[in-house]
């Protein structure tokens, strides 16, 4: 039976069972222990148990990471075959990832708590579909001749930078991952990549998988390990080209300190979120609750660009509070291999703390709507349930700070104007959303959002045919879609005098 919609929690722990972790740092095609032998424990946060001991990467493998990388830059040996023989390997790869979603998604499921009925469906899919995508892109971009005229010839190719250092978080493993690696390797690089700490299984099996592929050794290398010590030998490392980066804001701020203060590597940054979904009277309400409760309830809340803040018309908001907390009612946390829960734990008990120490701040500034507590399920407390709270002032933590939680701030408005003042007013412009019935608000409103992406009548619209990231401190540079092939290539001018 591979239909993973119909697999039972019986189905999926008898698959747990019987999983092999991947446990060594991957370099030049092949799994290693890490240079100083230190090992970290891989802890699943659902039950606390203790899935693997992973090899911790440190600087002197990242060392080797990159010379493996370099060495397989160099001779050529993916760098210059040429893009349609590059796509076939990496269609092999999207093949060989959907051959294996169930077990990915378990990977996934028990290392970070995600529901693995989501991380079947969604995650691991959507990983063979962005390698998909990026490698039927790759043999269709042209290159360009200038209109120079005369007796001269520039031709204007991109080229790969060379070695790509990726860092990723661990809210979507094996997919942020996949939005760095797939556009990555498509235009030809090398790749050392340094999954989260909290989450490094999937991508050291997707190591494995791409070698099965077809994909030389040395081109793809994966170093687990903590981001003080692997993370930033990478974000230092003299002979990395560019530093691609997911997660918090804090630290993306570290890797342009890592590059100007070594080589200058080129720094991409896909950061925080404090995402606003306005909604206005003359929308379809019942529609507006059920994706506002998706927008911050999916994946436990820890979603980059999470739709944490509502900002609702005054007319409407006690209508709108009422029906958000039946939909809270409904997304209460369980078993993440229990296809009938609404959502896992959270990533870990640490952050389980840091979510219920805003939760505590915000009973201090608003109204509780609903949730507000810790659960302790299967001996694990990294619970929490869906949380809601209205009225809060524009400067309370709760409206200002990223919480990566299932916790929703509800405000309201009067006018249009002031809707867009409350929504802008955020360090952070990943993503936002409006609903309305009205085409030409929807547009006016969607204009003067600063964020990278805007959903009308939607949230969190995305796909591979279109860019993702941030404006202001939620980062600059696109994931997916062609324009992400510009983070991995270097305009180059050859220019012939003839
Ligand atoms: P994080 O910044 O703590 O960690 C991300 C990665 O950076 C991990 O691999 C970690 O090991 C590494 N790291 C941590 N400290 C480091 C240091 N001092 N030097 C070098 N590397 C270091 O983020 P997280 O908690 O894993 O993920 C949550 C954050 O990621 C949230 O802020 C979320 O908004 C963000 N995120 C953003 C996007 C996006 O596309 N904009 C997508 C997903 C998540």
């Amino acid at each position: 039976m591979n239909d993973v919609t119909q697999f039972t929690r019986a189905d999926w722990q008898a698959r747990a069972d019987a999983l092999t972790f991947r446990d060594r740092i991957w370099i030049d095609g092949a799994a290693v222990p890490a240079a100083s032998g230190q090992r970290f424990a891989s802890v699943n946060p659902a039950n606390g148990a203790i899935l693997a001991e992973v090899a911790r990467g440190g600087a002197a493998d990242i060392d080797r990471a990159v010379a493996s990388a370099r060495r397989a830059f160099e001779d050529g040996r993916w760098s210059r075959q040429i893009p349609s023989a590059r796509k076939e390997v990496l269609l092999r790869l999207a093949a060989l990832i959907r051959e294996n979603v169930p077990e990915l998604a378990l990977l996934d499921s028990l290392d970070m708590g995600k529901l693995v009925r989501e991380a079947a469906t969604i995650d691991a899919p959507g990983s063979a579909h962005f390698f998909q995508w990026h490698a039927e892109a790759i043999d269709k971009l042209y290159d360009e001749i200038a209109p120079t005229g005369g007796r001269d010839l520039a031709m204007v190719r991109r080229v790969p930078l060379g070695v790509i250092g990726a860092v990723v978080p661990w809210n979507f493993p094996l997919d942020m991952a996949t939005w760095k690696l797939a556009p990555a390797l498509a235009m030809g690089n090398s790749v050392v990549l340094k999954p989260a700490e909290q989450s490094p299984l999937s991508a050291l099996r997707l190591a494995e998988l791409a070698a099965e592929a077809g994909l030389p050794d040395g081109v793809l290398n994966v170093v687990p390990g903590f981001g003080e010590d692997a993370g930033q030998a990478l974000g230092r490392h003299p002979d990395v080209d560019c530093l691609v980066f997911t997660g918090s804001t804090a630290v993306g701020k570290l890797f342009q300190r890592y590059a100007g203060e070594s080589n200058m590597k080129q720094v991409w940054l896909e950061t925080g979120g404090k995402s606003p979904n306005l909604i206005f009277p003359d929308a379809d309400l019942d529609a507006a609750a059920d994706m506002a409760a998706f927008g911050i309830f999916f994946n436990q809340g820890e979603v980059c660009s999470a739709n944490s803040r509502m900002l609702v018309h005054a007319s409407i908001a006690d209508d709108m509070i009422e029906r958000m907390a039946a939909r809270a009612a409904r997304a209460q946390p369980g078993d993440p291999l229990d296809p009938g829960a609404a959502m896992g734990p959270l990533v870990d008990r640490r952050h389980a703390d840091t979510v219920m120490g805003f939760i505590d701040n915000g009973r201090q500034s608003a109204r509780l709507v609903c949730g507000g507590e810790r659960l302790t399920i299967s001996g694990s407390d990294a619970y929490v349930q869906p949380t809601i709270f209205a009225g809060a002032a524009p400067d309370a933590r709760i409206v200002r700070e990223e919480i990566f939680g299932p916790v929703l701030s509800i405000q309201t408005f009067t006018t249009e104007d002031e809707a867009l003042a409350l929504a802008n007013d955020t360090p952070y412009g990943l993503a936002a959303s409006v609903w309305t019935r009205d085409l030409g608000r929807a547009l006016s409103v969607a204009d003067r959002l600063v964020a990278g992406t805007v959903s009308v009548n939607t949230v969190d619209a995305l796909s591979a045919m279109t860019p993702f990231g941030g404006m202001k401190q939620s980062g600059f540079g696109r994931d997916l879609s062609i324009h992400s092939f510009d983070k991995y290539s270097a305009l180059k001018t050859t220019w012939i005098k003839f």
